[in-house]
């Protein structure tokens, strides 16, 4: 068995940078594969790019005409780049997305061939889809969901397939997808914060979410990864660990990234120009063989869509550069993991950045109504923004090697903590006129355009402002950034309507002028959401019962933290704005729960294979070469043998004790699983996994990963962390 692992990394030794005869410079070729606004606006009458606009700004349904215009238009453009076929492209609540390609070929009149592609095709499509979970929404009696075109997202070319953004619905309309909620959230969103733009602005007309993404994965060799059955079908390693006790790799973060790294990005790099995303950054993470890629921040959605499309991209690209890419948030046990930042801001039709200090006392009171009703939203749905990112992969990784704390908090420096500690001095009610110019002058006048706080090097903080934006650092890499961004798009809209009220009310029955008003609730919201802000060590003990003692939640499990999705609070926000419906919300809650215990299930067959069929047949064959050189010693020396076989006979012991231990554990784990699975009530079902079952892995890995320590490397079956980290 042994053999196969060094026949890898034999193999894997070989394995050089991919020439990259690519040395285009990728600007020129920006968004070359996009059927941009420019080219609709080119290809389509006056009257029909109108029509669309409108329905896109007002998100109404396009006209059959038109859509056949368009349809006429993008399938022209998209066979002069070398498209052959067409796909919806779709965001299901398994991860990822899906496509099912179909040719452009038809037969016309006489069996002659053409290339067709009408309106009919682009707005909606039929796939056969019965495979994508619904979490109970579709039953098999109306099993097709199908999928209607986003045109609020370009359609691009990828490999010579046209793709066009799709939500994904079932039959009787329910969201089936990330997409359907978030472009409803992008909607609330806009009328609300653009109401609250009328304070300061009159002529604002639209609001959107900006969002820039940074992708944390792992490179590993191919056939390496391949090697090990649980990188294969668990995407982490169950066993091993690193040999070397402590950080011994620190400077990774510094060095210059690997050629056969580096000749992958390039080429990533290039594919995303072409699709017009722009990757702007790429680094070595803090592991090794970790990096990450940054876009410049888009319009939520279509920056969202960029994420899901790099991420694919990068999994096939991989394959040419024989890697793997691991986006799993925890692949090596005390090994930092990999999370997705979000960067998170609101901006105007006109380009203002609302989360931006402005160059006026006026432009400054603008901005801080947006960011303290967005800490405020934060703080009173503290536990749905923690529900937004928890699942099992994530859990590992939360609280651990340098990852926010699975405490809610957010971190905004010292310049914006006096800023708020000045306002909240403010006297209730109408304020003199010397207290306003004060106010106006010296403390939201002095607000810096940059704002700078170099004490913003603590990674425990799951949430950060960051001089114009929000950046949320607790997403795990694998996630769809849209369920955290639908979150707090909703809960900001959400609070930016309960603001304008609060205001309007002070307006018209204490007759107060729109500023005093506007002071006098901000006022108070910043004494009240006073817990949520921490700038100190998010590992620190003291910060856990310090935040118990703030009234905040600390789910440390999955489990508990979805709860909160499916609780009365919750489900009232989202139904008031539209964004899903209370079936909705539990079929999801459903999927997260059936995803839960389908990881730790298969998981825990992984593991049972390779603790019983690798580990513990490799533990007894050198169990046999320790046993012959005892009975050796025992010939030779007779008496006297215990003298030389002392370090022998104990590790002999000690191996046989762990493999009984291996053994006792998979039994019992195989028992706890089979009394899982026969659980029919979901959320029972998954708590079953969480308590009955997962505890194991712990177990079973301690003991493996001794015998890993234990047993002569030369024996050992499985490719070692020392072996698939440090990239060359
Ligand atoms: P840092 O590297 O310190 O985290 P950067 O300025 O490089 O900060 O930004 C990191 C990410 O934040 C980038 O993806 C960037 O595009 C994004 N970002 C910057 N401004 C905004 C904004 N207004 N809205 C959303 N994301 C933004
Ligand atoms: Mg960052």
């Amino acid at each position: 068995m042994a053999q196969l692992r060094f026949q890898a990394l034999r193999q894997a030794v070989q394995h050089h940078a991919v020439s990259n005869e690519n040395t285009d410079r990728g600007i020129d070729h920006f968004g070359k594969h996009v059927f941009s606004d420019f080219l609709m606006q080119q290809s389509l009458p006056q009257e029909g790019y109108r029509h669309m606009v409108e329905a896109i700004r007002k998100n109404t349904k396009i006209s059959r005409p038109i859509a056949d215009q368009i349809a006429v238009a993008m399938k022209d453009w998209a066979l002069s780049v070398g498209a052959t076929h067409y796909t919806h492209w779709f965001q299901p609540l398994t991860g990822g997305s899906a496509e099912k390609h179909n040719a452009f070929f038809e037969f016309g009149e006489g069996q002659r061939p053409i290339e067709r592609f009408g309106g009919e095709q682009l707005i909606q499509q039929d796939p056969d889809a019965s495979d994508f979970p619904t979490g109970g929404l579709r039953n098999t009696f109306e099993a097709r969901g199908y999928t209607a075109w986003d045109p609020s997202s370009p359609a691009f070319v990828y490999d010579g397939t046209l793709c066009i953004p799709t939500v994904f619905v079932s039959y009787t309309g329910a969201a089936l997808d990330y997409k359907t909620p978030l472009l409803k959230s992008l909607f609330v969103l806009d009328k609300a914060a653009t109401n609250v733009c009328h304070f300061f602005d009159k002529n604002v007309k639209q609001v959107h979410a900006t969002l820039g993404w940074e992708q944390e994965f792992f490179l590993v060799d191919s056939v390496l990864a391949q090697s090990r059955p649980d990188l294969v079908l668990a995407g982490r390693t169950l066993l091993g660990h690193l040999s070397a006790q402590g950080r011994p790799f620190d400077s990774h973060y510094f060095n210059s990234i690997p050629d056969r790294a580096l000749s992958f990005l390039r080429e990533v790099e290039s594919i995303g120009m072409k699709l017009g995303i722009p990757i702007k950054t790429r680094h070595n993470e803090l592991a090794p063989n970790q990096f990450e890629i940054a876009a410049i921040h888009q319009e939520a959605n279509l920056a969202v869509d960029h994420n899901i499309l790099v991420m694919q991209i990068m999994r096939r690209v991989a394959v040419k550069h024989n890697f793997r890419v691991l986006f799993h948030e925890k692949p090596f046990e005390g090994i930092s993991g990999s999370s997705k930042h979000i960067n998170w801001s609101i901006s105007t039709n006109k380009n203002v950045n609302l989360l931006r200090p402005g160059k006026t006392p006026m432009g400054n009171l603008q901005f801080l109504t947006f960011f303290i009703n967005t800490i405020r939203a934060i703080h009173q749905n503290e536990e749905w923004i923690r529900a937004s990112y928890a699942n099992d992969p994530n859990e590992y990784r939360l609280g651990q090697d340098g990852a926010p704390s699975t405490i809610v908090s957010i971190f905004i420096g010292s310049q914006l903590q006096n800023v708020l500690s000045e306002l909240e001095k403010v006297t209730s009610g109408k304020l003199s006129p010397k207290e306003k110019t004060d106010l106006k002058l010296n403390v939201v006048g002095k607000i810096p355009e940059i704002l700078v706080d170099n004490t913003d090097s603590n990674r425990t903080a799951p949430i950060a402002f960051t001089g114009n934006k929000f950046e949320i650092r607790s997403v795990g890499a694998a996630a769809n950034c849209a369920a955290a961004v639908t979150v707090l798009n909703t809960i900001v809209a959400d609070q930016l309507n309960a603001f304008r009220q609060e205001v309007d009310l002070l307006i018209e029955k204490k007759d107060m002028k729109k500023d005093d008003a506007i002071f006098n609730v901000i006022r108070e919201y910043i004494k009240e959401f006073k817990p949520i802000l921490y700038d100190g060590d998010g590992y620190d003990t003291l910060w856990e019962k310090e935040a118990k003692k703030r009234g905040l939640s600390n789910h440390k499990s999955t489990l508990d933290a979805l709860k909160v999705t499916v609780n009365p609070r919750t489900i009232t926000l989202l139904e008031r704005n539209q964004v899903l419906s209370q079936t909705e919300i539990e079929a999801r809650y459903t999927i997260e729960l059936e995803d839960y215990g389908n990881r730790i299930e298969i998981e825990s067959l992984v593991l049972a294979d390779i603790a019983r069929n690798h580990v513990v047949p490799t533990a007894l064959q050198y169990l046999s070469v320790l046993i012959d050189n005892v009975k050796g010693l025992k010939e030779i020396y007779e008496e006297e043998y215990q003298k030389y076989a002392r370090e022998q006979t104990k590790l002999i012991e000690k191996i046989a004790l762990h493999v009984e231990k291996i053994n006792e554990m998979i039994d019992s784990m195989a028992t706890e699983r089979k009394k899982a699975l026969s659980i029919k009530i979901v959320v029972k079902k998954a708590e079953a996994f969480a308590d009955e079952v997962k505890p194991f892995f712990e177990v079973i890995r301690y003991h493996c990963d001794k015998l890993e320590m234990m047993i002569n490397d030369d024996l050992w079956p499985l490719v070692k962390y020392r072996e698939i980290l440090f990239l060359k």
